[in-house]
């Protein structure tokens, strides 16, 4: 491709829409436009970009036995209403961008398609000799996003890679999700990216396990907790760890104390000087239910620790059959500015005891009538401890599970591990954290979807069983920023060559040299006849605009017909690192044939 014929629109200055280092030079360097938040027009330079990435995914996947296909955006509600995804998917802070056609009927942009693929696998899928079988298509994906932000990092439509696989046993499910996880380490390889696997929450697509693909990068939105012996990993939305040691309480009496301006438990253990590990923290959280339940959930947790909303939210979608409903909506941390929704009365915020009178609540059909006491891990060993007594400026002391308070009959884990916590499986190794790119996400679904929409096959004694799930979603057009993000200098970004837009660019310094532009011309033909994917700088610029171009758009190679064609050579200076050396004219096609990115 001639610069002079392609739409090549650099911009010097940092645009203002942009916040982090991959956005701005995607911008700078012409790849994308915003049309809208969160909506982008892939320019040819990116478009050419998220072909390599697309190509890659598909040779890993092919290689790994799964077949392409592509399955509808537009959704009917009844097939997400089947699966009970519908309300959750659309209401509250639902992501589906929903619509009504000319009858009336409710349809939904696809913003994941368990639900299609699950109803082509009831249709088609009926017997084990069918098994295992896994779908995957390459597709625009629409998901109205609460914050749309950092460019296709997280956009409102944007390019998924997701697949399913169907499976007779969870034996054989897990050997097809091997297989992904390894693919996924691959495409991830070939891409040339630095990634890391991690155990992550499974959200609202649900199932058993799941990990996720982390690019480590500073910008990234993700925390990611791992030990150094490279044996543990995890989101912190599910990483779990050991709690710093409890310092044992000095009251041995239960009394009610007057801790006098005590509301948040730094005030409380300096007034009582006491370590927060000798005390229980009660915080209460508001639930609403698929059914439009409202539950107010009372969580104690020990002084120094924090919740895991992720988790909590988990605990409760656990229990939420008890109610009616399947899981949580919304989870929102009660205070004073909201308790009008749903209390009887002021509460005592900043004293809450772990045995909270009921008459708290008001008397409404949609609030339930009681405060589901939630203890975490934490708090379940503590003697003697400290938490308040439902009294404004009021604490017990010396209180006791079982005496003062009710015995905890089952205890959870909704703790927010932290940096620097033990690990579990060796507490000789502390959790570090970094930040990371969520790029890839698969899952263990089990029978969760098959189950509801029956989608069922029939085994070798006969038997009619649901299908066996997984899932496996790799952003496509996430994963060519976060490239950017891992890969960048102060002159632009470094494209791994594997991913590059083109592998090579002919920058020629001055137009007007006769033999220069020969030279360039010669090579250019030679190079694409080579199969080398090349630009050609021919616009009538100054040496240096091009080259700060060509370090922009982070081509790996510049071939620069200068100087050197004195002695027959070109320059050309390798974009990672900037190094560069002379080459014959005569052997630069071999160059590049040597390199096998
Ligand atoms: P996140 O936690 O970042 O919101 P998710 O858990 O919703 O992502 P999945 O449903 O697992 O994501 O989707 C699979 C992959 O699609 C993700 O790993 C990510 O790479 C990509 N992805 C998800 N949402 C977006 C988005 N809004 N913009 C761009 N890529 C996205
Ligand atoms: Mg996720």
């Amino acid at each position: 491709m001639r610069c002079s014929q392609m739409l090549l629109v650099t911009l010097r200055e940092d645009p203002a829409e942009a916040e982090i280092i991959s956005h701005k030079l995607l911008l700078r360097a012409g790849y994308i436009r915003r049309v809208s938040p969160g909506i982008y027009v892939y320019l040819p330079l990116l478009w050419r970009v998220l072909g390599k990435i697309m190509h890659i995914v598909r040779t890993v996947m092919d290689e790994a036995g799964a077949q392409e296909c592509l399955l509808p955006q537009l959704q009917p509600a009844s097939l997400w209403q089947e699966s009970g995804r519908w309300d959750t998917y659309t209401q509250g802070e639902g992501i589906m961008f929903a619509l009504k056609d000319r009858q009336e009927r409710e349809l939904g942009l696809g913003p994941t398609h368990e639900e299609v693929i699950t109803d082509v696998a009831r249709n088609l899928l009926r017997s084990y000799r069918q098994l295992p079988i896994n779908l995957y298509q390459i597709q625009t994906k629409f998901r109205d996003e609460i914050r749309p932000r950092f460019g296709l990092m997280r956009g409102r439509e944007f390019i998924m890679k997701d697949a399913y696989s169907f499976d007779m046993s969870e034996a054989d499910m897990k050997a097809s999700y091997d297989g992904m996880y390894r693919a996924y380490c691959q495409i991830f390889e070939r891409c040339g990216l630095d990634y890391r696997p991690v155990q992550a929450d499974s959200g609202a697509i649900g199932g058993a396990g799941s990990q996720e693909f982390m690019i480590l990068a500073q910008a990234g939105e993700d925390e990611v907790l791992y030990t150094p012996d490279g044996t543990y990993a995890a989101n912190v939305e599910k990483a779990v760890s050991l709690p710093p040691d409890t310092v044992p309480s000095s009251f041995t009496k239960a009394e009610q104390k007057l801790t006098q301006n005590t509301p948040t438990i730094a005030a409380l253990c300096d007034g009582l000087n006491c370590s927060p590990t000798q005390v229980v923290k009660n915080l209460l959280y508001q639930a609403i239910l698929d059914t439009g339940l409202m539950i107010l959930v009372l969580v104690s947790i020990r002084g120094d620790q924090e919740v895991n909303e992720v988790k909590l939210s988990n605990e409760i979608s656990r229990l939420a059959s008890d109610f009616g409903a399947q899981q949580v909506l919304k989870l929102t941390i009660a205070n004073q500015e909201n308790q009008k929704q749903w209390a009887s009365r002021d509460l005592t915020w900043g004293y809450i005891a772990p045995n909270l009178p009921e008459d708290y609540l008001k008397s409404d059909p949609q609030i339930h009538p009681k405060f589901v006491h939630l203890c975490d891990e934490t708090v379940v060993k503590l003697a003697n401890f400290i938490t308040g007594a439902n009294e404004i400026d009021h604490h017990w002391v010396g209180a006791n599970w079982g005496q003062e308070f009710p015995a905890i009959k089952t205890s959870v884990d909704v703790r927010k591990a932290r940096p620097g916590d033990r690990a579990l499986h060796d507490s000789q190794q502390i959790l570090h954290s970094a930040r990371g790119i969520e790029v890839g996400h698969i899952f263990q679904l089990g029978t969760k979807y098959s189950q509801k929409m029956g989608a069922t096959f029939t085994n070798e004694q006969g038997q009619e069983l649901p299908l066996v799930m997984g899932c496996y979603g790799l952003g496509v057009s996430r994963l060519a920023q976060a490239a950017i993000e891992q890969s960048h200098d102060e002159y632009g970004i470094i494209w791994p060559p594997t991913i590059a837009p083109y592998l090579a660019i002919i920058s020629v310094p001055n137009m007007q040299d006769a033999q220069q532009v020969k030279v360039a011309e010669s090579l250019y033909q030679e190079l694409q006849k080579a199969g080398i994917e090349v630009l050609l700088d021919d616009r009538p610029e100054r040496a240096g605009v091009k080259f700060k171009d060509a370090d922009l758009l982070g081509i790996p190679y510049r071939i620069v017909p200068g100087r050197s064609l004195a002695q027959n050579k070109v320059e050309i200076v390798t974009r990672n690192g900037r190094v560069s050396q002379e080459v014959l004219v005569s052997e630069v096609a071999d160059f590049f044939r040597t390199l096998n990115p």
